[in-house]
């Protein structure tokens, strides 16, 4: 082809849908849709059932986990050629525990532009009512469906001073809080379930009382669990070395971890804490 009939490339549109309501998608979301020559789906039986809703007849292409670098080649190859594309999973924002990040990352290379459509996530929509008071937490997504590997998750969080979000499955939720029972212990945690549709759910208790509302049949649905950080124990120490002998001592963070908590609680270098947190370490294991 010569250059002058060269077509520009597409541009690939990551974008979110509802997580139950339908009324829950934005006006730009619904303008692409139909405006893009594809439409990559999870489910694209589910999918069609939405376009059909807002009369879209932009056609569909399945783009889920088993076949993403397969299916990313080829999407990216469209793009090359001048489509327009949009991304869509079942619900919520595509990339957060779910397929699109392989795709994203081939156009990139590629050198596509890549739009995000921002809209519907069961993370920001339960984070927003849980009023938990940290501006930090730690998103987990899925935890590991075999037990050990939960568990073993589960004890390396032990001491993160951050709430936990968990996305579940019905099926699950129930193993997932009797392991962090078991593990961090009966914190208070907070649950949102079956946000924006009929028999939305919002649950604040201990993880024990969430445990034995999690029992009762009428409690299913998709679920984010919130978990609130443990106690936390006052650090003993006067000064910087005191303090890094207190958290060796009595913690399990790492020595890059606390370089980086002391430096930030303390207003201190954080190359300077970890240069002594480097001393007091080695001491120990002498
Ligand atoms: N990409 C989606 C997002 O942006 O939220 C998440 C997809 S992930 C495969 C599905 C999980 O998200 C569910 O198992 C559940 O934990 C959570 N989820 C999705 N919709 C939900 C809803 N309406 N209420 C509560 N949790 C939901």
């Amino acid at each position: 082809m010569d250059k002058q009939n060269q077509k520009e490339p597409g541009t690939l549109y990551i974008t979110a849908t509802p997580i139950g309501n339908l009324e829950d998608i934005t006006l730009r979301a619904l303008r692409i849709l139909k405006e893009v020559d594809l439409i990559a789906a999870e489910d694209t039986r589910h999918t069609r059932k939405l376009l059909t809703h807002f009369e879209i007849t932009t056609p569909l292409i399945s783009y889920y986990r088993e076949k993403e670098r397969e299916r990313s080649k080829q999407l990216v190859e469209r793009l090359l050629g001048g489509e327009s594309i949009a991304l869509v999973s079942d619900a919520g924002t595509p990339g957060i525990s779910d397929p699109g990040a392989v795709l994203v990352n081939h156009a990139r290379e590629a050198g596509i532009v890549i739009v995000p459509l921002p809209g519907a996530s069961a993370l920001s929509s339960a984070l927003s009512v849980s009023g938990i008071t940290e501006s930090q937490f730690l998103f987990l997504g899925f935890a590991p469906s075999k037990k050990s590997q939960r568990k073993s998750l589960l004890t390396s969080l032990k001491d993160a001073p951050h709430s936990l979000i968990f996305y579940e499955s019905p099926r699950r939720i129930q193993g997932l809080l009797a392991d962090i029972l078991q593990i961090l212990g009966d914190r208070n945690a907070f649950w949102a379930r079956e946000l924006t549709k009929s028999y939305e759910d919002l649950q604040s208790g201990t993880i024990n009382d969430l445990l034995e509302l999690a029992s009762e049949k009428k409690n299913r649905g998709e679920f984010v669990l919130i978990v609130h950080p443990g106690e936390r124990i006052e650090a003993e120490g006067e000064n910087v070395l005191e303090l890094l002998v207190w958290y060796r001592d009595n913690t399990s963070l790492s020595l890059k971890d606390v370089s980086k908590k002391l430096a930030t609680d303390l207003g201190l270098s954080r190359s300077a804490v970890y240069q002594e947190a480097l001393v007091i370490y080695k001491k120990k294991s002498e």
